[in-house]
């Protein structure tokens, strides 16, 4: 029985390549620095999953930012105001990835979005009218050699050409005009691998496992019936991923592909599409039966069951995804025992997969019986003690305990008379610049190595300089800066009962960006207030209001890694409740506007639309109301959201019944706000007016403009005036030049409106 992974992480076990490309990025290293670390992951990497024994080794899933990106780079796909930095390949790569503002010229980024249903963020290919699709790059071929030359045979990766359509944007030209350019393209990539002597190429199709209209399936067929049309020895392996085929999986089968790759563990069908209309006996089939995205231990008694019933002599053993989305390896954690023998991340899975294709195979006798003999004993027992008593508090939860009072128009109108602020009234969205200090002052405090007192201390001076900086800029709302916190999930994870924290189980956001998810090991419960503390001390320094700060159930379900012996309806609920008593103590200690962050919101809405509010909306939007429901009718509450991409859920972000909601705006288009006014949207708005994944600064004109823009959209009074997400990832520098510019922005437009109609 052979087997493969879809792809593996490429950060490295202490994220390396992050290390270095932000040493690149500040300078401190050379380009050769960068690329020379990249080459010696990569065979680290490849090595392992040998030593691991994993018969089919992926190569170009490694990447310096995205591999969305590096399909679009190796495909011409570069639009020309990059080009015209003229910056090397690399800095043109990295200009793409996080925009460039220098000596060669000022370009924001490309649009950076969810990839699928995960937290994993790939750069948007833009074709446009001077696109002229070729194969430009050579990191694919470059890898796959590079790995011969040590000695392994590896299967290429590459985005699939339908998926990199269905993501692309193209500004004037037409997917149909490029569509011969990029199969031409793809049919040279093939036979360039071919060449080679590759023996298997994998082509990503996730896109497959959505709604599929029949367009998208001509498109399919296409594409396929011509890639696959010219004779080649090396074999072709269509990978799909994040779920089932169900409305092209005939067609799958139809095409001329060698192999084709399924996931048994979201693809809630795959078993039964592959039992009712049969698998090819020419083709093999890659059975995704390892998690990519949770990381506890598999169920061997259960995968076995699955295998069972599927093609024997056909079967590659397969992970459900990359293992991109799950950290690196256990053997780093410091769990106990009890604890650790619940988990694989991405070395373990390694294991597991050779360990299940030994089992299936019954080749090494009595050496198997033990592994499977332990895991059927993991299975067995009970992992954690349940909470009675929350669990009669959730399933006693009625109607009223999900609603609000009184509704929104009468609140807002209590609302603004009590809060008093201006019209287009600026605020942040939390958090200020993480620095190296308060880094390193967090770190220092974790080992022990400064007292409780000067930590407290040093946080307290941080908030003080912060709301001092809001004043002295004029921001309207303040916030304390958020610096006691790591993360916006790990921080409230620490401080409720039931979770469980690793020390290095990092995973790649985006770029260089990882997130370290905590475990959801058991029932939630709050210990004790959380944030009340922070947020009342910078309430005392300041007349204006400050902003408490709080994330929200569905978030820290979504970006943690959840439970699988409970669903996560019950997970989501008991947090709930958790950050309803925060809510409440805050509202006690005198904080009147409270933000509670979704910013993962949209992270497990299905991928099927037709699956949306019965599998999730119904209980997730439900969760949130949960929270905010028992505050006084002053008090107001906003939610922030880390993308833009409501348009087709706006009822359902409607029915959180927030009072305000923020959300990224900069680095998307602006048709969320016709579909607001379309939707008669309710809640007030505040699209971000600058992007702050990008160091650029924005002028004031730039601000200005945007700002105008959006009022031909939105309501002055529905209007809220904000960056699109937190600050906590920049510079201290560029973050006070941006928000004074916005500041300043919103001032003048301010003037602007009360002075026209005089003038007028
Ligand atoms: N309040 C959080 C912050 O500002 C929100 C972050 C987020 O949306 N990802 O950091
Ligand atoms: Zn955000």
């Amino acid at each position: 029985m052979k087997t493969t992974v879809v792809g593996f992480p490429r950060i490295g076990e202490n994220r390396e390549l992050k290390v270095a490309t932000e040493s690149y990025f500040r300078g401190d290293i050379t380009q050769e620095e960068l690329v020379d670390k990249g080459k010696q992951l990569r065979r680290m990497h490849w090595n392992l999953l040998k030593e691991k024994g994993i018969s089919l080794i992926p190569s170009n899933d490694f990447s310096f930012y995205d591999t969305t990106l590096d399909t679009a780079v190796l495909l011409n796909i570069i639009p020309k105001r990059f080009l015209d930095l003229k910056l090397s390949p690399l800095d043109t790569y990295f200009a793409l990835a996080r925009g460039y503002q220098g000596k060669a010229g000022d370009v924001t980024a490309l649009p950076m979005k969810k990839w699928f249903n995960t937290n994993y963020h790939y750069l948007t290919p833009e074709f446009e009218e001077t696109t002229e699709v070729k194969v430009a790059g050579t990191k694919l071929f470059d890898e796959y050699l590079e790995a011969k030359a040590l000695g392994i045979e590896t299967k290429p990766v590459v985005l699939g050409p339908f998926t990199l359509i269905k993501l692309a944007t193209f500004n004037g030209t037409t997917e149909e005009a490029q569509l011969q350019g990029l199969i031409t393209a793809y049919k040279e990539i093939i036979a360039t691998l071919n060449e080679l002597g590759a023996q298997w190429i994998q082509l990503d199709e996730p896109s497959l496992v959505k709604d599929i209209s029949e367009e998208d399936r001509e498109l399919f067929l296409t594409i396929y019936q011509e890639l696959t049309a010219d004779s080649r020895t090396v074999k072709l392996l269509l990978q799909t991923y994040f779920g089932d085929v169900r409305d092209i999986y005939a067609d799958l089968l139809a095409v001329g592909v060698d192999g084709i790759g399924l996931d048994l563990v979201e693809g809630k069908k795959t078993l039964e599409l592959i039992k009712t209309l049969g698998f090819p006996q020419n083709k093999q089939l890659f059975a995704g039966v390892v998690n990519g995205k949770n990381i506890w231990r598999n169920d061997y008694r259960q995968t076995l069951g699955i295998l069972e019933q599927l093609p024997q002599e056909q079967l590659v053993l397969s992970t459900s995804c990359s293992l991109l989305h799950v950290p690196f390896s256990v053997e780093q954690e410091v769990f106990p025992e009890e604890t650790a023998q619940h988990f694989a991340f991405a070395k373990e899975k390694l294991s597991e997969l050779t360990e299940l294709a030994a089992i299936v195979d019954q080749t090494a006798g009595a050496l198997i019986n033990e592994p499977l003999a332990a895991n059927q004993q993991l299975f067995r027992s009970e992992r954690v003690l349940e909470n009675k008593k929350l669990a009669r508090k959730v399933a006693g939860l009625t109607e009223a305990d999900f609603q609000r009072q009184p509704a929104f128009e009468e609140r807002s109108i209590v609302q603004k008379y009590t809060l008093d602020l201006p019209i287009l009234p600026t605020t942040t969205i939390g958090s200020f610049p993480q620095t190296r200090e308060v880094k390193a002052t967090r770190a220092k405090f974790k080992k022990a190595a400064i007292s409780k007192e000067t930590y407290q201390e040093f946080l307290e001076g941080k908030i003080a300089d912060c709301v001092a900086f809001q004043e002295e800029i004029g921001l309207d709302v303040l916030v304390h800066g958020e610096f006691e916190r790591n993360d916006m999930v790990e921080y409230f994870g620490e401080n409720l009962e039931g979770f469980l924290f690793s020390k290095n189980a990092w995973v790649q956001s985006y770029g260089t960006r990882c997130v370290k998810p905590p475990i959801i090991w058991g029932d939630v419960s709050r210990k004790r207030p959380i944030t009340v503390a922070w947020s009342a001390f910078a309430q005392q320094l300041t007349n204006k209001p400050v902003k408490g700060m709080l994330t929200g159930p569905v978030t820290i379900l979504n970006w943690s890694f959840p439970r699988e012996d409970i669903s996560i309806k019950e997970s989501t609920l008991q947090i709930a409740l958790a950050i309803q008593e925060e809510v409440l103590d805050l509202e006690a200690n005198g904080i009147k506007i409270i933000q509670i962050d979704e910013a993962a919101l949209r992270e497990k809405l299905p991928l099927r639309r037709s699956d949306w509010y019965q599998e999730y909306l119904d209980w997730a939007i439900p969760a949130f109301r949960l929270v905010h429901s028992k505050v006084a009718v002053q008090t107001q509450i906003h939610t922030h959201m880390c993308y833009s991409e409501f348009a087709d859920i706006l009822p359902a972000i409607d029915q959180m019944d927030a009072d305000v909601i923020s959300f990224e705006a900069s680095r998307s288009n602006l048709s969320l706000l016709e579909a607001l006014n379309a939707h008669h949207f309710q809640t007030a708005v505040g699209p971000g007016v600058y992007d702050i994944h990008s160091p650029r600064v924005p002028s004031v004109v730039e601000l200005t403009t945007t700002i105008k823009t959006l009022l031909e959209k939105i309501p002055v009074e529905k209007l809220w005036i904000n960056p699109d997400c937190g600050l906590k990832t920049r510079g201290e520098k560029e973050t006070f030049a941006s928000l004074e510019n916005m500041t300043q922005a919103a001032s003048q437009v301010r003037e602007a409106l009360v002075y026209e109609p005089v003038r007028e």
